[in-house]
């Protein structure tokens, strides 16, 4: 029997105040578009968003007026690109509320949860160790744990899901025994929507000794995350999908972990001292950031930050769900339609299949409707496997998506059909 307990560390907590949605998707410009001479429908926002404005005009100053290399030269463009840099992590660190030495920037969430797999778990995990994933994981926080298992001689155990694509949590808790080392587990699926109750979990995994590595990809864009409040020991998450640049991203651990932790890849800037006797490395989070980074798409995601703290998380999560259940009560009412993830309190994703159409040729066609969506298998095959079908349709939602937006997808969907005999 599942038990869905409302994860207090994901759910809305603020009033809701009025926000202009018109004016607000106005700021993105690609909406504008229109593609096969329709208007564009973007439904494709869990693999990546929108960029609005704001965020493109920071990067465009940035390379129009301070492009520089950060830490290294003392002339007035290099201070100000580390600057701007530094500023990116104290943004970000506030807003997820963490500090900020302890956020290391990195490319996006592969090189994350990688950064954790060869740098905590390869030298600590051996034969006889477990590392417990669930069945909903994307395959970043899959195939690491496998290329760290066949390394260690360690085993991963699943935990499974339940019918309706909730974490099947009395399974979960019991497959957290004694030689469970790790557990890498999505806040909120890519494919079902579904929200984990990650602070409950990381709780009882806590109390048993297990590490746990959060994959927050699909929760930050749609909920106000607290990470302190999870309180788990790793917390993983991409820019792109967040309105920001793509090469971006956060892998946050507490300082313990940092400073036991080896740099997972070596070259400039996280450095000391280097000569051919050793090197001294840097103090975390630099000890984890060699080489050159992505300054401009930190500019990038410090704009989106900016951008997004005074609409509210918390109204977004609200939009999101009202277009969430509009687009949802109304694929119900198309007969031979069969949606994947239905938990309660799900986030605005839905995985879809029409019987008797290829969800590529669906999509193709849909595409020539103007509405783009995402067919496949969304870097999740064991989760599809469970459903026993090797593609679906993904239709997710942005807040600046729209009601008319949805009715024009469904009109689109009962025209394919009928293309489709
Ligand atoms: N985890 C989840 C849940 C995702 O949805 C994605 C991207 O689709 C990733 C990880 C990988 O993110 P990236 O490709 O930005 O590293």
């Amino acid at each position: 029997m599942n038990r869905y307990t409302p994860d207090p560390a994901s759910t809305p907590a603020t009033e809701i105040g009025p926000v202009d949605w018109n004016k607000i998707r106005s700021d993105f410009p690609i909406l504008e578009r229109q593609v096969h001479s329709k208007p564009l429908i973007y439904f494709d926002n869990a693999n990546t968003t929108q960029k609005p404005v704001q965020v493109i005009a920071a990067v465009d100053e940035f390379y129009r007026r301070y492009n520089a290399n950060v830490s290294r030269a003392v002339h007035i463009l290099g201070t100000e690109a580390t600057n701007a840099y530094e500023n990116a992590r104290m943004a970000l660190a506030r807003f997820l509320n963490v500090r900020a030495d302890e956020l290391v920037l990195c490319s996006g969430t592969t090189f994350a949860i990688n950064l954790i797999a060869y740098s905590w778990a390869l030298p600590r995990l051996r034969t006889g160790d477990t590392i417990l994933v669930s069945r909903m994981e994307h395959h970043a926080n899959i195939v690491p744990w496998q290329l760290i298992a066949q390394r260690t001689g360690a085993t991963i155990r699943v935990a499974e899901i339940l019918p309706d694509g909730s974490l099947d949590q009395d399974a979960l808790y019991a497959a957290m025994t004694e030689d469970v080392k790790l557990l890498a587990l999505t806040h909120v699926s890519n494919v079902l929507g579904t929200v984990n109750p990650v602070r409950a979990i990381c709780k009882e995994a806590r109390r048993r000794g297990i590490i746990t590595v959060i994959d927050g990809s699909q929760a930050i864009p749609h909920r106000s995350v607290d990470i302190a409040a999870i309180d788990c020991d790793f917390y993983a998450m991409t820019g792109h999908k967040l309105y920001g640049p793509t090469g971006t991203g956060i892998l946050w651990a507490r300082r313990e972990h940092w400073q036991a932790m080896p740099p997972f890849i070596g070259g400039g800037e996280m450095i000391k001292e280097v000569s051919f006797d050793g090197t001294v490395f840097n103090d975390p989070p630099y000890k984890f950031e060699a080489g050159t980074p992505n300054i401009a798409g930190f500019v990038g995601l410090h704009a989106a930050v900016d951008y997004l703290q005074p609409i509210g998380m918390d109204n977004i999560t609200t939009r999101e769900t009202e277009l969430l259940e509009h687009a949802t009560e109304e694929l119900n009412k198309i007969s031979g339609l069969r949606i994947f993830g239905t938990a309660p309190g799900k986030a605005s994703v839905i995985a879809f299949l029409l019987e008797d159409a290829h969800a590529h040729d669906l999509a193709i066609l849909l595409d020539l409707e103007g509405v783009a969506i995402r067919s496949g298998q969304h870097c999740a095959h064991p989760l599809l496997q469970f459903f026993g079908v090797g593609t679906t349709c993904r239709a997710s939602l942005a807040f600046y998506n729209t009601h008319e937006e949805i009715e024009r997808f469904i009109a689109a969907i009962h025209k394919v059909r009928r293309l489709l005999g």
